[in-house]
């Protein structure tokens, strides 16, 4: 399946936003990944850049846009799946482009930045409430998230993205994540659980002289 543009909201849990210092948003806070940063988490080892300083995991809830957004069309005609994701981020040298002012491409979208569970098939909005997503690290639990906690919901985010940027068939959207984002060693092994039953796993491989 062709994934066509992966859209991400920042800062959409209201303490998530404060661990990191950051205000709480007014409207939704966007940002793209190119598509080489996407990567399906099958077991698999999953190599990232070291030596570019700490690297974070943000556990998210990840939709699938089933078709062209047109306006007044409920949420589950365009969304079809749903997937767990982490949005990996170069979170030093994302500080450092907080201060400067600039894009955050160089430290949200590198190869292998967007890692994402096999799809699953979207349940409706008041289904998916119902459940947590949790991310575990070495065994322990790290994040635990539920979408009713999101300060910007689901509809609010696709409506927004599609008036400003067009949303259509094959575009995903990394929603952001909840409190207790945390960096990454190499050897880590990351458990992706949907309601407590695990939908995809990886491990780490920090690797230095990657390109
Ligand atoms: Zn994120």
């Amino acid at each position: 399946m062709t994934v066509k543009n992966i859209f991400c909201v920042g800062r959409n849990y209201v303490l998530h936003a404060k661990e990191l210092n950051n205000p709480v948003p007014e409207s939704p806070l966007l940002f793209t990944k190119p598509t080489h940063a996407l990567v399906v988490a099958q077991g698999q080892e999953i190599t990232l850049p070291g030596g570019r300083g700490q690297i974070q995991f943000e556990v998210e809830y990840v939709i699938h846009i089933a078709r062209r957004y047109e306006p007044g069309m409920s949420f589950e005609e365009l969304v079809d799946k749903m997937a767990l994701g982490i949005d990996f981020t170069l979170r030093d040298i994302q500080s450092q482009f907080k201060q400067k002012g600039y894009p955050w491409l160089l430290c949200k979208g590198f190869v292998n930045s967007a890692v994402i569970t096999p799809w699953l098939p979207f349940a409706g909005l008041k289904e998916t409430k119902e459940k947590d997503f949790s991310l575990e690290k070495n065994g322990r639990e790290v994040q635990r998230g539920n979408i009713k906690d999101m300060i910007f919901d689901l509809p609010t985010i696709t409506e927004y993205t599609a008036r400003h940027l067009g949303l259509d068939q094959g575009d995903i959207i990394f929603t952001g994540t909840p409190a207790g984002s945390g960096p990454v060693s190499d050897g880590d092994k990351l458990v992706f659980k949907w309601d407590d039953g695990e939908v995809g796993c990886c491990s780490i491989k920090l690797e230095t002289n990657l390109y």
